[in-house]
């Protein structure tokens, strides 16, 4: 048996990290099994779904690197279809016509909540025929005859035997008055048709599991495997929402995350192998099992995504990561075409920075021909007893034949012994000086990546007689 899993979002909003964790763990099952993974854009809520929508996704399966084998499908293409299998229920008396009013229908509703009952279609319509005095071209819906006895027993392959009763199940609408399916009966033909083999999907969905299986018997169709997987919570045991901050997977981009970073982190909220926290996209496959999916919630952990994050921005592909870092550069206006390569940044700042949000405000003085300087910064280590030493560095920078690292270290420590102070008080005017402010990567290494005309017209500025005058006042 060739494994089939499928991703089926609704196009009502971005991509949240718990329906990434969904696609990965799709995914990750797929590629485990050499099967097939799928995406479907279950389109049916002509309301709420936006092609705004359908794009972000898109692009978030994309940035995470989740290629699908098939797809995009429509559920809003294939209306035929849907119509086609309706009309075998209809004639094998699995589904029959609904004509009661939305009026008939709340009321209903109004009197067995009042009656302390579940609120459920009566099946007034069930026997069939148009009821007296209605028009039978009138708007109508088509609902699901449920069977009335007996249960639907299914091995959930995360929560084990799940058994519901079929009284408790509704006759639910499976075509709506506008001839569009509703969710349940679309991913019903959608499972179907498309031969998955094993449908992973949030816990929500639980209660729907019953009635899928039921439409599926009805068609003389297996039902596949299913796994509903836990929720995310936040840190606080509170349902990961937007008040817990980021949870659009494209917003962690726009924050500095690594795809890598955020599936190594979603990959093990509910899901484990032995205490290992960080896996390899090849670790992953190797090691995922549906088996090893937890039931317990998992708590979404903002601090070991950063640790993560550094993790893959130290050891990562440097390709894929100076890539993404160009992307940040980009996306703040900062050419990156005349400065250091952006791998030798990710060498020297990685491990200052938690994201590349940071990395890059934290390197904009290495691309840009000018320097904002801190003022505090200015007027604690560029006073004027300083200047005669930056004055020797100058000179002595520009005398050098290679600008290597080795080199540049030597000159600023004989600097320092030939004015007999420490290297620091020579080394920190000069980092504030070519960068603006107190903090980078070692001073060689910072000078190696800026360049020497660089460095000597950065030096050039702040011994110009003007320069302390206006940037201690500031
Ligand atoms: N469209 C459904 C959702 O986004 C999919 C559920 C399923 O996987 O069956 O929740």
């Amino acid at each position: 048996m060739t494994v089939v899993t499928r991703f089926a979002p609704s196009p009502t909003g971005t991509l949240h990290i718990g329906g990434a964790r969904t696609a990965l763990y799709c995914w990750l099952y797929a590629r485990k099994t050499h099967g097939k993974f799928i995406l479907r854009i279950e389109d049916t809520d002509t309301e709420r779904s936006t092609q705004a929508s359908t794009a972000a996704i898109l692009d978030a399966m994309t940035w995470l690197g989740l290629h699908y084998d098939e797809g995009p499908y429509y559920q809003m293409d294939r209306l035929a279809r849907y119509r086609a299998v309706i009309e075998q229920l209809l004639a094998t008396g699995h589904a029959y016509r609904c004509y009661c009013s939305k009026e008939r229908l709340d009321e209903m509703r109004t009197a067995q909540m009042a009656a302390k009952k579940k609120p459920r279609y009566d099946g007034r319509c069930r026997a069939g025929g148009v009821p007296t005095g209605v028009d039978p071209t009138a708007p109508h819906v088509i609902r699901f005859a449920n069977p009335q006895s007996g249960e639907v027993v299914f091995e959930d392959l995360v929560r084990g035997q799940l058994v519901f009763a079929n009284q408790e199940l509704d006759d639910l609408v499976l075509i709506r008055t506008d001839g569009i399916p509703t969710y349940n009966f679309g991913v019903v033909i959608d499972d179907w048709d498309m031969g998955i083999t094993h449908v992973v999907r949030g816990d929500d969905h639980i209660n729907n599991t019953p009635r899928q299986i039921n439409i599926l018997r009805a068609l003389g169709a297996s039902p596949p495997h299913y796994a509903h997987v836990s929720m995310i919570l936040g840190k606080d045991g509170k349902r990961l929402s937007k008040r817990h901050g980021a949870v659009g997977v494209m917003q962690f981009r726009e924050e500095g995350y690594l795809p890598e970073a955020l599936l190594n982190c979603l990959v093990r909220l509910g899901w484990s192998h032995g205490d290992q926290e960080i896996f390899s996209i090849t670790e992953m496959i190797q090691h995922f099992e549906i088996a090893h999916l937890q039931r317990a919630p998992a708590a979404f952990n903002a601090e070991k995504l950063d640790w993560l994050n550094q993790h893959y921005m130290k050891q990562g592909d440097r390709a894929k990561v100076a890539a993404e870092l160009a992307w940040h550069f980009e996306r703040v206006g900062i050419e990156v075409k005349n400065g250091p390569a952006l791998v030798d940044i990710i060498d020297a700042q990685a491990e200052r920075c938690k994201t590349l949000v940071e990395m890059v405000q934290k390197s904009g003085y290495f691309y840009t021909d000018t320097v904002t300087y801190a003022a505090a910064a200015v007027k604690k280590n560029l006073t004027a007893d300083v200047l005669p030493h930056l004055a020797h560095l100058r000179a002595a920078l520009a005398a050098l034949p290679q600008w290597e690292k080795s080199a540049i270290h030597a000159v600023i420590e004989q600097v320092a012994t030939t004015a007999d102070v420490k290297m620091g008080k020579v080394a920190q005017p000069l980092r504030v000086a070519v960068t603006g402010d107190t903090v980078s990567p070692p001073i060689d290494v910072t000078l190696v990546l800026l360049g020497k005309a660089r460095t000597l017209a950065r030096l050039d500025a702040v011994l110009h007689p003007d320069f302390l005058e206006k940037n201690h006042n500031c």
